[in-house]
């Protein structure tokens, strides 16, 4: 059984109880980890604590930087090994696995260059005064992450809240926390001191319930679906703990009539395919203009029916979905979408094992504007399509869901670009072309209930501190 990390020790849960590992291709039960306890909890957000004033908390920026640099150079050297680890936790495609642990080292590259380039200020006030701004870490920063890329996810949240200083206690996602623990030895290896990072494995409700309700600390970062993010908010406002919270998104991919077809064909079928549609970023609504809209669909059409799914080995374009939780809810809306028409679909390559948890991937429309399918996050590979009029109206249909944390506009005016990208409420807006999953330097976060605040790029370092204000009379 995979043990916790708690300070500087490898421990079992409280209650010695655990949860079984399992691999979405085959169904099968490959190993186990802790299910860890609020007792755990505790432990953990204790010796974050106490790191903050030991080892970890004396070190300069610089310092902690280099750090961070031989952890990215570590994770780079020992990629294979955690690629296949992951992919086995998750059922991801091979060269997606491999693509998430060179992001994870490229995470803690580009935050170590971070951690002593956050500069202070100085402010102009009254004379005989000296007035400066400095930026220090929050304190102990907790973190909640999801199991679709568990190895991309953990290098987000902590990168930046290690650059900038704070002790960190993880709880990954129950379904995939091998690669955090494995990340978590390298770390160690690497010099990270002890109760910088600390790893409790476990149930939301329980190991996440107990760290969101924590009064022990200074921020909960989570990314999850919209009915979680709620409740983390709602437990850490009793303690008045700021809040990050990544949720979920619908996002739209507005083709125009002078689009570059087959430029973005491709980009498009592939923004909703990749990691079998379970990605929040994950481009899942095709809105085109009705002049071209039979042909555009046509077009995606044939790239999307070559889409694959299979083992991790077979290294195709996606994988399993990740539970039968998963594939229940995804099946529940393909159910739901009868009556709608099916333009392509995909298929599962049949040596699969007929116990993983694969899907079909389905292209559906044209999709009514008030279907589930066109309002809803589904997380699989489901892609509706639906037709616009003209630039007034893609606005207004881009801009009609609940969500807002990513959109793709194509056009090869640029005027409309910058229009269209100026009126789509997103975090993030793509011009002819599609970042699902990529920039480590560009910030991001969602609008509307894709949640609040900014993870990536240096923007994240403001979100994992604070300012302090210092003002010296000096005469
Ligand atoms: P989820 O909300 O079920 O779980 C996310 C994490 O929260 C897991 O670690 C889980 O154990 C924990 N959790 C569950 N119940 C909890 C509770 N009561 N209190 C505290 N923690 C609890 O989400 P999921 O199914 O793992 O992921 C899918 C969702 O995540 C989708 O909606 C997707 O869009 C969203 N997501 C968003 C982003 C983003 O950056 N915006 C990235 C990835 C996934």
């Amino acid at each position: 059984m995979k043990k916790m990390l708690i300070g500087s020790q490898w421990v079992h849960s409280k209650d010695g109880r655990s949860l079984e590992v399992v691999n979405p291709s085959d169904g099968q039960v490959f190993d186990t980890i802790s299910r860890g306890t609020s007792e755990d909890v505790d432990s953990a957000v204790a010796a974050a604590r106490a790191a903050l004033s030991g080892t970890w908390g004396d070190l300069n920026a610089t310092e902690r930087g280099r750090i961070m640099t031989a952890i990215s150079l570590s994770v780079l050297s020992h990629e294979e090994e955690l690629a296949q680890l992951e992919a086995r936790d998750t059922g991801k495609p091979l060269t997606t696995a491999r693509n998430d642990i060179k992001v994870l080292a490229r995470y803690f590259e580009f935050y170590a260059g971070g951690a002593d380039k956050l500069h202070g200020e100085t402010i102009p006030f009254l004379n005989g005064y000296q007035v400066s701004m400095v930026r220090e870490p929050l304190g102990v920063t907790a973190h909640i992450i999801p199991w679709n890329y568990p190895a991309q996810m953990l290098g987000r949240t902590l990168a930046p809240a290690l650059a900038m200083g704070n002790a960190t206690v993880l709880k990954p996602a129950e379904d995939t926390s091998l690669s955090a623990l494995r990340f978590a030895e390298l770390a160690l290896q690497a010099g990270l001191p002890t109760g910088a990072l600390n790893i409790v494995t476990g149930l939301g409700e329980e190991v996440g319930a107990a760290l969101a309700a924590h009064p022990g600390i200074d921020l909960i970062s989570f990314t999850g679906s919209n009915e979680v993010g709620t409740l983390v908010q709602q437990a850490a406002a009793k303690n008045a703990v700021k809040c990050v919270l990544e949720l979920g998104g619908k996002s739209p991919q507005i083709v125009f009539e002078d689009v570059d077809i087959e430029r973005a064909v491709p980009i498009i079928v592939r923004a909703i395919v990749q990691n079998a549609g379970q990605t929040c970023t994950a481009g899942s609504r095709l809105l085109v203009q009705k002049s071209i809209y039979d042909q555009f669909v046509q077009r995606v059409a044939e790239e999307f029916a070559k889409v694959r799914a299979g083992t991790p080995e077979m290294d195709l374009d996606c994988g399993p979905l990740m539970n039968p939780a998963q594939l229940k809810r995804v099946h529940s809306y393909i159910q739901q979408a009868q009556g709608i028409a099916v333009i392509a679909q995909g298929q599962i390559a049949e040596d699969v094992p007929s116990t993983g948890y694969f899907v079909q991937p389905v292209f559906f429309g044209p999709v009514p504007r008030d279907s589930a399918l066109a309002n809803e996050e589904v997380f699989g590979p489901v892609l509706a399509a639906l037709a616009f009029e003209d630039e007034a109206d893609a606005i207004a249909l881009a801009n009609a869901t609940e969500y807002g944390l990513l959109a793709a506009v194509w056009t090869e005016n640029a005027g409309r670009l910058q229009r269209v990208a100026k009126a789509v409420k997103a975090g993030q807006v793509f011009l002819n072309c599609y970042g699902a999953g990529g920039g480590v330097e560009l910030p991001f976060g969602g609008t509307k209930r894709s949640g609040h605040g900014r993870e990536k790029g240096l923007l994240a370092l403001e979100e994992v501190s604070c300012t302090k204000t210092l003002v010296h009379y000096h005469g």
